[in-house]
């Protein structure tokens, strides 16, 4: 078991990781620093329980943060790996993971990932196979013993089991209803496929923070959630002000307070580390199980003035609460106000929706189309499936129904024929046009005021998913219907024969339930 495993778990300990962000090349400042501050960590006992690496930051290639954490591992300190999604494929996932557990590594931070934005000679292609829900899941299956149907002999179909502790992220940073719930949405869905810890988005609203652990507690989820302390300096916190690190919000409140504080002869160091050293012990009173801590060119001093004057502040942590209310005009929180921060029962009652859901044209004619003839059990279905099992038989039959198909799904929904189609999970809005990172089990947390990561002239889908499930209130669908990955043999083929001929994931799932009902 790996030892922060053992301290959030069995000890119930406070733990505190560090972040470190690594930079390109194989040697250089940016890496050798890293191995630097796990040297004087480890001689200088600095009370933290891992270093955490993240993984190309920022969308930009970086060395790998798997070779980098075995030389951190050598020095004696263990690591929380970051797990992006954006650049591997699921085989490239699963051998990564492999090669991890073959070193010990088994403390992973399971992210979408930052979207790429440049490469050599030309954009590096954004795979997203997997999102992070299905790849919690896989790995969560790697550490049950990864089934291998087939693999002969019989005996052989069951892999070593793996001892992975799997981290997923949660930005409740978001300004509306319709952004914020899908977070949460998905943050369920991480937990039910396997996370075992939460570290959330950096920030500096405390009463967004306390409404993880609201949360949390109305749904029952019981795991440990670490809170993010990010120690704000000038040229980071005019970045964050400019929404140019994705979903990191810094205030122009609190950018002026940076500003200010960075006119002092000490550039506001001494005012900084202050800041993330109360925000540790806001956390720490809030009964959060633990902190990680990040923050440009922080030095072990550093973090040990931000651990020892966090404790210093111990129970007076209430003191300091007021000094974390940066949000923005208008923003959404779920709960009712607790300025102090109490968590009675009452408080926890999420506040009635003021969203106005719309039911757009295009929507309830989609929807309309379902009834008759997605359906299972309708005389529609199963005409429509009648017709399928005729056309499947002649590939020139074949070829004119999938022509068709596609000028007609084309048109309506900018289908990009992966041919496992997911339109009926997100309300008729198509995953792999509308959203650039592929995402099925909702939103990466990269999007700023509702627009997306990738393109900032454009609206995250998954908001306008939102709004339309919740016109016709049915957002469970959204909040517990996990979506497995394309399967990318049926690309380029027809959705409509593979659905009404059961080889999609949809129709698979409908088996599967008829299967449960039989049983
Ligand atoms: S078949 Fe795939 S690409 Fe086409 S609409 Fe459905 S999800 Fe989108």
């Amino acid at each position: 078991m790996s030892r922060l495993k053992e301290s959030m778990c069995e000890a119930g300990a406070f733990v505190v990781t560090c972040e470190c962000v690594p930079g390109r090349g194989p040697r250089g400042k940016s890496i050798d620093e890293i191995v630097e501050f796990a040297r004087e960590a480890v001689s200088t006992r600095l009370p933290i329980h891992a270093i955490s690496t993240t993984c190309n930051p920022g969308g930009n290639p970086a060395i790998s943060p798997d070779i980098l954490g075995v030389e951190l591992e050598e020095v004696g300190i263990e690591t929380l790996i970051h797990f992006s999604c954006a650049n591997a494929n699921r085989n490239t996932i699963e051998a990564r993971a492999t090669a991890l557990a073959r070193n010990g590594m088994q403390n992973l931070l399971v992210v979408s990932g930052d979207y790429p934005v440049g490469g050599y000679q030309g954009m590096a292609k954004p795979v997203y196979d997997l999102d992070s829900v299905q790849t919690l899941r896989y790995l969560k299956d790697m550490n049950n013993g990864l089934h291998v149907p087939g693999r002969k002999p019989a005996t052989f179909d069951t892999l070593p089991q793996t001892e992975f502790f799997l981290g997923c992220a949660v930005s409740p940073f978001k300004l509306t209803e319709s952004e914020l719930m899908p977070q949460f949405f998905k943050l369920e869905k991480k937990i039910q496929a396997g996370a075992d810890f939460i570290i959330p988005q950096l920030g500096y609203d405390v009463r967004k923070f306390a409404e993880i652990l609201k949360y949390m507690k109305y749904r029952g989820i019981g795991v440990p959630l670490i809170g993010s302390v990010y120690t704000l300096s000038r040229p980071v916190a005019r970045f964050m002000n400019k929404g140019m690190i994705h979903g990191c919000i810094v205030t122009d409140e609190l950018l002026k307070k940076i500003e200010d504080e960075a006119e002092a002869p000490d550039k506001g160091r001494a005012a900084r580390i202050e800041r993330s050293a109360q925000l540790m012990a806001i956390f720490k009173g809030l009964k959060f199980q633990g902190v990680h801590i990040g923050g440009f060119g922080l030095k072990c001093a550093d973090y040990a003035n931000i651990i020892s004057r966090s404790q210093e502040i111990g129970d007076n942590w209430r003191d300091y609460v007021e000094n974390f209310g940066y949000n923005r005009k208008d923003e959404f929180y779920l709960f009712p106000e607790d300025p102090d921060l109490t968590f009675d029962e009452d408080k926890l009652v999420p506040v009635e929706s003021a969203h106005r859901p719309r039911k757009p044209v295009h929507f309830m004619m989609s929807l309309l189309v379902h009834r008759l003839v997605f359906k299972e059990d309708t005389l529609g279905y199963r005409m429509t499936q009648g017709l399928y099992r005729l056309i499947s038989k002649s590939s020139i039959l074949s070829r004119i129904a999938y022509f068709f198909e596609r000028q007609i799904k084309s048109l309506l929904f900018e289908c990009q024929e992966c041919g496992d189609c997911a339109l009926f999970d997100l309300a008729y809005l198509c995953p792999m046009s509308q959203c650039a990172k592929f995402q099925r089990n909702g939103p990466c947390g990269g999007s700023t005021n509702g627009m997306c990561e990738a393109d900032e002239k454009k609206k995250c889908v998954w908001p306008k998913v939102y709004a339309r499930y919740a016109a016709i209130r049915k957002l469970d669908k959204i909040r517990l219907d996990y979506v497995p990955p394309v399967d990318c043999s049926l690309a380029k083929t027809s959705s409509w024969e593979n659905f009404f001929l059961g080889r999609d994931h949809t129709a698979k799932k409908l088996q599967a339930l008829r299967e449960a009902k039989k049983n």
